[in-house]
């Protein structure tokens, strides 16, 4: 049996006349930057997730790029994050000026160690960016009361997160701001990239709507800097079809992943924060020997992945912040045990058992 590590064909046979029809109605309406299909994605998506605002752009990275610009970082200024996310995280802060200040992750959860974000602030810290990885929510919570005293705003990376809950809300409404990724594979997916930011700030919303259209109030009135960051008509005219396909996305890798743990009597799996639902985005479990189990996992048909096998402190293009090896061993740990198993929609029981008997039999 092959099991591929994703697929998006099943949703997409499922949803394709009607997202034929509404490609179809973009096609024809000759509109395909900043139109309806845009403003109604962002009042469906913001509606979703009980926010009051949510704006549209190109990707992930640009909405956390924006966010930031859109909050006032910039050179001089420093933003806290964790050093196992996705490169996309650090590229963002980056991209401003700012200086990125890493704190180790959790070892049950794998999510950011709160206990050291205080120890990593300091008169120049403005954000910091807790990441709802693999799709299961932060402590973001236990953050908020950290970052009011020392005046410190919040961003959310969402970016695998979309749907997840956390003491009854949904994550990206802690934050000052959170954004989101409609890369294809996320769980809301679009047919190409794009991104959005969602918040409660009316302010922040109108320096982010000039922000990613090239800070023109009117046509060629440019009143404020601004970039090119638009979320086209085509991605959200999809993501509108999709948007209405993503609690039942989600109960679907909810209902696999019970499965997986239901068959993997052995294995280790990361914590989950008291009263919440992760969304996973990716399911995780933890081995001694992980580059041997996937070895095995490949040679009997499996395909798995790595998030990810290299800490951001020890990647090369950051070697310039000066951290070492030994700085965060947690996720230097981690980053050697952990492996993503295979889960996307339509993934089958038999599937499942499949690969949970060959991880049970190494
Ligand atoms: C996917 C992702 C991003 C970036 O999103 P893009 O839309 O690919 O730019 C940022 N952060 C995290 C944690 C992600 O998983």
């Amino acid at each position: 049996m092959h099991v591929p590590f994703f697929d998006l064909s099943k949703e997409y046979r499922e949803l394709n006349r009607e997202i034929h029809g509404a490609i179809h109605d973009v096609l024809q309406s000759g509109r395909f930057i900043l139109g309806e299909q845009g403003e109604r994605f962002e009042q469906e998506f913001s509606s979703y997730l009980n926010t009051k605002y949510s704006v549209g752009v190109a990707s992930g990275t640009d909405g956390l790029t924006l966010s930031l610009l859109a909050m006032g970082v910039g050179k001089g200024d420093e933003v806290i994050t964790q050093a196992n996310t996705f490169i996309a995280t650090i590229v963002a802060i980056t991209l401003t000026g700012a200086k990125p200040v890493l704190v180790d992750v959790d070892p049950n959860t794998h999510q950011i160690a709160v206990d050291q974000i205080e120890k990593a602030i300091t008169p120049k810290t403005k954000v910091i960016i807790p990441v709802h990885l693999y799709g299961s929510p932060s402590p973001v919570h236990t953050i908020v009361p950290i970052a009011k005293k020392h005046s410190i705003q919040i961003l959310e990376d969402a970016c695998q997160a979309h749907g997840a809950m956390l003491k009854g809300k949904s994550v990206g409404t802690f934050g000052s701001v959170s954004v989101f990724s409609f890369y294809p594979s996320k769980n809301l997916g679009a047919y190409g990239d794009g991104g959005a930011v969602v918040t409660n700030s009316l302010s922040l919303t109108k320096k982010l709507r000039l922000l990613r259209n090239y800070g023109q109030s009117k046509k060629y009135h440019h009143d404020t800097f601004g970039v090119n960051s638009r979320l086209d008509e085509l991605q959200a005219a999809v993501l509108r079809v999709k948007l209405k396909n993503l609690n039942k996305n989600i109960s679907i890798r909810r209902n696999a992943v019970e499965t997986y743990k239901q068959y993997l009597k052995k294995s280790v799996f990361p914590a989950e924060i008291k009263e919440s639902t992760s969304v996973y985005h990716l399911f995780v479990i933890e081995h001694p020997t992980r580059d041997k189990l996937s070895e095995y996992l490949s040679q009997n048909g499996i395909d798995t992945a790595i998030h990810y096998p290299i800490p951001v402190h020890l990647q090369k293009v950051y070697s310039y912040l000066n951290y070492k090896k030994g700085d965060f061993p947690v996720s230097e740990r981690l980053a050697s045990r952990i492996l993503s198993l295979p889960l996307f929609y339509g993934i089958s029981k038999k599937q499942i058992k499949y690969v949970s008997d060959v991880i049970n039999s190494f």
